[in-house]
């Protein structure tokens, strides 16, 4: 009984009978179909379109392939020998006016000496730790060698950051 109050409750929205369309529709298909035949040219046009793919601009077969250009080392500008530090450095030689890479060598000097000799009077009187100074690399100056001529170029000082040049 209830779906029966239901369909009798909507029935009467969906009962009003569609306006007679099928007069109009007929009179609006025609138009359309002249509007149709009048832009067919430019439907032409359009369906050309597709044609058009797009491709990339033509590569110039032309243009020559850049050749790989060659390993070039850069040499080191060669350092002065009071810029000279720790660490071994091209230089110029004074001895044989060659560039080389210098060879480096520890030495003991004025800063080893000093830091032994503090050590000994802060009361660290056992021999073991006044030696101490005398195995530590940065305690030392550092002696820059041609490895062509085999003569001392410069040492570098540690106690003043100093290069002194050895003259032979
Ligand atoms: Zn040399």
């Amino acid at each position: 009984m209830s779906t029966n109050k239901r369909d009798n409750f909507s029935n009467p929205g969906l009962d009003p009978p569609p306006p007679p369309y099928s007069s109009s529709e007929s009179s609006q298909s025609a138009p359309p179909n002249e509007s149709t035949s009048l832009r067919s040219p430019n439907t032409k046009l359009y369906s050309a379109t597709p044609n058009l793919i797009y491709s990339p601009p033509p590569l110039e077969q032309n243009v020559p392939i850049p050749k790989p250009l060659p390993c070039i080392f850069v040499e080191q500008s060669p350092v002065l020998l009071q810029d000279l530090r720790t660490e071994p450095c091209i230089t110029s030689c004074p001895h044989c006016n060659q560039i080389v890479l210098s060879s480096t060598k520890y030495k003991s000097g004025s800063a080893t000496y000093l830091t032994s000799l503090t050590l000994l009077v802060l009361g660290l009187t056992s021999w073991g730790c006044c030696l101490i100074p005398f195995c530590v690399n940065n305690l030392k100056d550092c002696i820059h060698s041609c490895p062509k001529c085999g003569k001392i170029m410069a040492k570098y000082s540690r106690i003043d950051g100093k290069v002194y040049k050895e003259r032979e």
